[in-house]
């Protein structure tokens, strides 16, 4: 019997995406450690995930579309969940 993995199909994984979502703002509301170069503020002092002119999180390695600080990521990135609907969304868009 196969067990299945819950909200995720075979063809939607993150090894298959040019890492869709890493194209969203991304807030930072708790604190991760994410590094200094890595965050924008905005004039309110809210912190963001800096993005680059290309649209993606300048944290990610635009060679293999990995995240280069996965263990100090943001709690949002920790929650996207691969093959959610959201996720989907996303790689719809690209
Ligand atoms: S979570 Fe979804 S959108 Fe994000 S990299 Fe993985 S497959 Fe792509
Ligand atoms: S911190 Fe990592 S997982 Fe989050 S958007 Fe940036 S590259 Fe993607």
């Amino acid at each position: 019997m196969t067990i299945p993995v819950k909200n995720v199909t075979p063809e939607v994984l993150c090894s298959n995406c040019r890492a869709c979502c890493c194209r969203l703002e991304v807030m930072i509301i708790t604190d991760t450690g994410v590094p200094e170069e890595h965050i924008a503020y905005d004039q309110w002092g809210g912190e963001t995930m800096l993005r680059l002119d290309d649209g993606w999180c300048s944290a990610l390695d635009r060679e293999t579309f990995m995240c280069t600080i996965y263990e100090n990521r943001p709690w949002i990135c920790r929650e996207f969940e691969m093959g959610s609907w959201e996720c989907k969304d996303e790689r719809k868009g690209l």
